[in-house]
């Protein structure tokens, strides 16, 4: 038997839908991504979200649209994908790591408020696995009179916001909820991510939903982005390719991250399947969780408590007592019997880039920690009882073997 790590849910219904667009004469940003946007936008219950065609593309338009810039700061975990801390050093500004907590893997919001001076302008916390951060920790922090003290805006939407901008990387948690409230209304902007491997996929792609406080228009910071994906111009493809249309400005040097309606056709029948797609992901965490709770060795992973559900995107589990090496060759040794298991993620002080920028591991011990224990089970749609069985016991004889 042979299981794959998170292959695609692709099938007829999906196949139609991008034969629809193909044959439609129009395959780039159009009514299916438009299409795609409403629905969205109403089932994360959100006025306005913009499709792009990644989750780091809708992270680089929030940390322009704040203005990022060289002497900024902006916090990030020290345990998550790289995307979510390129993007601030793309801007020269410096990204501040802090530790996580040991249970969740998310960000330690005490840590935050350490970390925070007056050149702090915004926090990217992450739903690392698709469970939500402890947002209310972390909108306290920002809020509080000590902290608002130390704010320097040093841009007009800086100064319009008057407090540290809270930016939620939710690339893993689309259809998580946060005290009865799905993610992406918690932070000021969400950026969702649809790549390959997540739950709901477009290929590539993502999207970013505004939750701003009121005094912000974010219908009009819609038609920013929507504008700043599209090279700064004001008129779509769309629109142009109206006879007689041709008139346009430009009015950003904008990006070129646009979503296409191919990619929108697949989301489009990804999201109406959506919630059978969440029920079959908690189906298989909660069957790994009755084959590994009495095994001595495993620490399960956290996906639900009386504030938050996940979004059941990575099965993060623990090999207690595991070395570095021993974690690598139960990797190794899946591998040998067919089975794709995967480690989320690498910290990041340990990749080149952050260590060329003195980080320094040793400062998150934490991270560190959960590192070394940690290994990804298969979870898709496709993945029978029997499979999840199968990838269960073999785990346990090569965990035996490995840690004998
Ligand atoms: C996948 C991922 C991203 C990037 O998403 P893209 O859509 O590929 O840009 C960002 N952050 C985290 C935590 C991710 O897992």
């Amino acid at each position: 038997m042979k299981i794959p790590f998170s292959p695609p849910r692709i099938d007829e219904i999906t196949i139609e839908e991008v034969k629809d667009t193909l044959l439609s004469g129009w395959i780039t940003t159009g009514p299916k991504t438009q299409l795609f946007e409403q629905k969205l936008a109403s089932y994360l219950g959100i006025d306005h979200v913009v499709c792009l065609n990644s989750a780091t593309a809708g992270l680089q338009l929030i940390m322009h649209y704040l203005g990022i810039k060289e002497g900024d700061e902006v916090i990030v975990p020290s345990y998550t994908y790289c995307a979510t801390a390129n993007v601030v050093v793309q801007r020269g500004a410096k990204p501040v790591m802090v530790d996580i907590n040991r249970d969740d893997f998310n960000i330690n919001p005490q840590k935050v408020k350490e970390a925070i001076n007056s050149n702090t302008k915004a926090i990217i916390a992450v739903d690392i696995a698709g469970f939500p951060c402890d947002y209310n920790s972390l909108i306290e922090i920002i809020q509080s009179p000590e902290i608002l003290k130390l704010h320097t805006p040093n841009n007009s939407n800086q100064e319009k916001l008057g407090r540290i901008a809270l930016i939620s990387d939710a690339a893993h948690s689309i259809g998580a909820n946060y005290k009865g409230v799905k993610t992406g209304n918690q932070a000021d902007m969400s950026s969702f991510s649809f790549h390959a491997v997540k739950n709901l996929t477009t290929a590539e792609g993502g999207a970013v939903a505004f939750n701003l406080p009121k005094q912000f228009d974010t219908k009009k910071i819609k038609q920013l982005f929507k504008t700043l994906s599209l090279h700064g111009q004001t008129k779509d493809a769309l629109s142009k390719n109206k006879a007689g249309g041709w008139e346009y400005d430009v009015v950003h040097a904008g990006y070129k991250c646009n979503m296409t309606d191919i990619q929108a056709a697949i989301g489009l029948v990804e999201l109406n399947r959506y919630k059978e797609t969440l029920e079959k992901r908690e189906h298989i965490f909660r069957l790994y969780d009755t084959l590994l709770k009495d095994e001595e060795w495993a620490i399960l992973p956290t996906y639900m408590n009386s504030d938050c559900t996940s979004s059941f995107h990575l099965y993060m589990l623990r090999i207690k007592d595991s070395k570095l090496e021993q974690r690598n060759t139960i990797i190794e040794k899946m591998a040998e019997r067919g089975i794709a298991v995967n480690v989320h993620y690498k910290p990041l002080p340990l990749l080149s880039l952050y260590k060329s920028l003195n980080f320094n591991m040793e400062n998150y011990p934490q991270a560190l920690e959960n590192y070394t224990h940690q290994i990804s089970l298969p979870v898709y749609y496709n993945l029978s009882d029997d499979q999840v069985k199968f990838v269960a016991k073999n785990l346990n004889e090569v965990v035996e073997e490995v840690l004998a």
